[in-house]
């Protein structure tokens, strides 16, 4: 078993209160770390930490110290694979073959950021009149960030790359369900040359550490991805601070099934869509919309695919399905799968536990669905999906968008004009043609409507990190004197 201690300061601390919680395999429910617990002590201190640092090392002013860190950073992370990706799935439940795609790529966001900040240029907007007039773009001090458990170090290392990279300094608040990975990051940061102090991990609960963080008034911007309760809370008190936000929450994607698409394609593409990550992922597709015409056959090929899915050990190259995350979220999806049938929707396959200490659940689809649902409509945020009829491109843009989710969709077409026409009217932030779940590094990830706010990737996200300066510097030599006694207009241009 693990122990596991805060980060703060460039090195490991027992918790102010000595207090552990811990964290379990969800696959056996066994122990696997006891990690310390911060309360509001040991984020002052944390901060403390953050703003001194901030101001008393280089790291703010030194781009080259900082493209050099991030690239260690990223060899080291490479370096660290294998052990980070077990742990992983331990950690979370997730399968292994799923950990090691993921995690495979965390390298990619911390060269991508090292770039961006290397080839950033500064702009020199037109001004009237004899003058220079450029922007700096600074870094903006101490950020937080907030993050989930179930892409422990993908989601944290989309929000720290551009915050190291952008100059900052930052206080992690990791997941408590998925507290082990991230705080590794703490080792690594410190070999790769990230200065004490610059880098700081608390782990804790939401409603205390999580707190006490986010309502800091020394933060200058607060990045959160959970759920989107979670984020109001968030986004209220950044407001009162006056600090910037930016809030990945939650998702409820859809999967729209066009009436040309290929059979095969939209089946392999909705089973992947649906149940990947056990279906906790924030753009699970749990909405797979289905043209009449197509419907009886699809149902029929999707439930045969989804019994087919190996489900258990999550070490195991074979397993398709691993349990999901905690206690909790077990009892709630199994609610929701009673909701489901109580309003009237058919289980075409799952819908029961599936055998074995841990917390696993069949993957379930639900048939005769309508749109209003709850099943249809509320983040589930397990091994669930929704199959619902459609009979017209209209009809299907409008169910589509009947959410107050609007994270991500994925439209499934060979039919190029229809596919783009389609497109164009979703209200979702990220949308895929022929494909669900990509990403990369370089593309703007977040969510519209009540999905969230700002974004995480691409070079908006780099300039989200920093604040600009405009310096405007007089170069004429005409002698100025507004108080002349001359009673002209002057400075009009
Ligand atoms: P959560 O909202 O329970 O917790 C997220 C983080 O916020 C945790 O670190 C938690 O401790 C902290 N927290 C909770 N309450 C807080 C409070 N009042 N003040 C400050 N911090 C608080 O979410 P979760 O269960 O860890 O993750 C699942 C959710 O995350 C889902 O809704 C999912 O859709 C969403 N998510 C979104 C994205 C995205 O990119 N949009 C990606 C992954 C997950």
């Amino acid at each position: 078993m693990r122990k596991i201690n805060l980060f703060i300061g460039g090195e490991y601390r027992s918790p102010s209160t000595e207090r552990y919680f811990q964290v379990i395999n969800p696959a056996t429910k066994d122990i696997v770390a006891e990690v310390a617990e911060a309360n509001e002590q040991d984020v002052e201190l944390a901060v403390q930490n953050a703003l001194h640092a901030f101001t008393n090392t280089e790291w703010a002013h030194d781009r080259q110290l900082r493209f050099d860190v991030l690239n260690r950073l990223s060899s080291l992370l490479r370096a660290n694979l294998d052990e980070l990706t077990e742990l992983e799935s331990v950690i979370t439940g997730r399968p292994i073959r799923e950990m090691k795609a993921q995690l495979l790529r965390l390298p990619e966001w911390y060269e991508y950021f090292a770039s961006v900040l290397k080839t950033m240029e500064n702009s020199s907007p037109p001004f009237s009149g004899s003058y220079v007039n450029y922007t700096q773009r600074l870094p903006l001090g101490v950020v937080g960030l907030i993050t989930p458990w179930n892409h422990p170090l993908l989601i944290l290392t989309k929000k720290l790359a551009p915050a190291l990279a952008g100059g900052n300094a930052v206080v992690i608040k990791p997941s408590e369900n998925a507290p082990v990975t991230p705080s590794i990051l703490g080792d690594l940061a410190k070999q790769a040359g990230v200065p004490n102090g610059i880098l700081n991990i608390v782990q804790g609960f939401g409603t205390v550490a999580g707190k006490a963080l986010s309502t800091h008034p020394a933060l200058e911007k607060i990045d959160v991805t959970g759920g989107t309760e979670t984020g109001r809370h968030i986004a209220s008190a950044a407001g009162f601070n006056l600090a910037k936000v930016a809030a990945e929450l939650g998702g409820k994607a859809s999967v729209l099934i066009l009436p040309d698409a290929n059979m095969e394609e939209a089946v392999n593409g909705s089973a992947f869509a649906a149940f990947i990550a056990t279906g906790q992922t924030c753009v699970q597709g749990s909405r797979i919309f289905v043209h009449e015409s197509q419907y009886e056959v699809f149902v029929e090929k999707l439930v045969e695919k989804t019994k087919s899915l190996t489900i258990g050990d999550p070490s195991s190259l074979e397993t398709d399905i691993g349990p999901v995350i905690s206690e909790r979220q077990y009892r709630r999806i199994l609610d929701y799968i009673q909701i489901g049938i109580e309003e009237g929707a058919t289980v075409a396959c799952g819908g029961e536990p599936f055998e074995g200490n841990g917390f696993f659940i069949q993957p379930t689809i639900f048939t005769n669905v309508r749109n209003d649902m709850r099943v249809a409509q509320e983040e589930i945020f397990g091994p669930v999906t929704c199959i619902i009829k459609y009979t017209s491109i209209e009809e299907l843009v409008k169910q589509a968008n009947g959410t107050d989710m609007g994270l991500a969709m994925s439209v499934w077409s060979n039919n190029i004009r229809l596919a783009h026409q389609v497109v164009n009217q979703l209200e979702a932030g990220i949308v895929w043609i022929n494909d669900h779940h990509r990403i990369d590094p370089s593309s703007p990830w977040g969510g519209f409507k009540s999905s969230g706010i700002g974004l995480e990737n691409s070079i908006q996200c780099f300039n989200d990190y920093t604040k600009l300066r405009n310096v405007i510097v007089n170069i004429s030599t005409e002698p100025f004197d507004w108080f002349d006694g001359s009673q002209q207009v002057k400075r009009y241009s």
